[in-house]
């Protein structure tokens, strides 16, 4: 079983699943990242641009590219059911959870921490997600991380007119890196665990179809207490400065267009960025062991952890029955 008494560690950021309550109460973990990127990627909106910002960084400004809330969450909704399945949650008599928004079955422990519509069927309530994810920021300027790729519309001619050429979609280079948090909001242990374990699991992000999108997600440290912790943004600037302060380059500027960055590097300085920003501001935050982050990732890979999702799924429905 995973619990508050078998990870003590996980007390002040979690509740105990028999108290779990639908008023909100200050539990947080925070489960800090770096994910980079190991293919190219589509990440847009509109089917075609990346989507960029502008962003003040030392004594001016850059544009990076940006990986939406959304691009995260949903990927990582997708990996939560599978595992669920693969695990073998569902009886033979049931239908297994959808990702269909109106026809979530809200009676799995994925549909109940991630949150849904009120479905179409039985149940009336919505469910609130208490998994929080934020917009992450590249490091490096869009001009450097985007690729902008231009195909010829087909046809004999030497020379086209700019009509004829077909614009595909931008993508993202390998080796982009996206420093992210992953927020739980009054989770149980054995959800903390789910997290990790989908966190772990997840190496697709972006459209669902062919060979692109491949992400390794680095766990860089699970930080738990009454707070969230610092934004992405944040993070990404922190880094930025890190490189520079450093003396691995001379500018905010040469980091933001370096042709690489190491991801050894930056991860250590997102750590860093995180660690100075819970001092800084003085927030009740407190580092989780790597040895009991390791333990709890790994259990979920295991197949005894049906149990711990069927034990939580009992407690998820009690939960669920005080919103009806
Ligand atoms: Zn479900």
């Amino acid at each position: 079983m995973i619990n508050q008494d078998t990870h003590p560690e996980l007390k002040p950021g979690t509740v105990p699943m028999d108290e779990m309550s639908v008023k909100p109460q200050s539990n947080y973990v925070n489960i800090l990242l770096l994910r980079e990127l190991q293919s190219h990627a589509v990440f847009t909106t509109n089917g075609e641009d990346a989507d960029i910002a502008t962003v003040a960084v030392g004594d001016g400004d850059y544009s990076p590219g940006l990986m939406f809330m959304r691009k995260q969450t949903g990927s990582d909704r997708r990996v939560g059911k599978a595992l669920q399945r693969d695990l073998g949650l569902f009886g033979e008599d049931e239908q297994e959870c959808t990702m269909q928004v109106n026809e979530m079955c809200q009676d799995c422990p994925e549909c109940i921490l991630y949150g849904s519509a009120a479905s179409s069927s039985d149940r009336a309530v919505s469910i609130t997600s208490r998994v929080m994810y934020d917009t992450a920021y590249t490091l490096r300027d869009a001009s450097v991380v985007i690729d902008e790729k231009f195909q010829n519309a087909p046809g004999d001619d030497y020379a086209k007119s700019a009509e004829a050429t077909i614009r595909e979609p931008d993508f993202f280079e390998p080796g982009t890196l996206f420093p992210s948090v992953v927020t739980l909001h009054d989770a149980t242990p054995a959800e903390v665990a789910f997290v990790l374990g989908i966190t772990k699991r997840n190496k697709r992000y972006g459209a669902a179809t062919s060979r692109l999108g491949r992400v390794n997600n680095e766990i860089l440290g699970v930080y738990v207490g009454s707070e969230e912790g610092p934004a992405n943004l944040e993070l990404t600037r922190g880094a930025i400065r890190g490189l520079v302060n450093d003396g691995e380059y001379d500018s905010w500027m040469d980091v933001v267009r370096a042709e690489t960055l190491s991801p050894d590097a930056v991860g250590d300085l997102v750590r860093e960025t995180f660690e100075d920003g819970i001092e800084r501001h003085q927030l009740g935050l407190e580092r989780v062991s790597d040895g009991t982050v390791d333990e709890l990732t790994v259990a979920t890979t295991e197949d005894a952890f049906v149990d711990v999702l069927n034990e939580q799924r009992e407690q998820s429905r009690t939960f669920l029955e005080q919103a009806e």
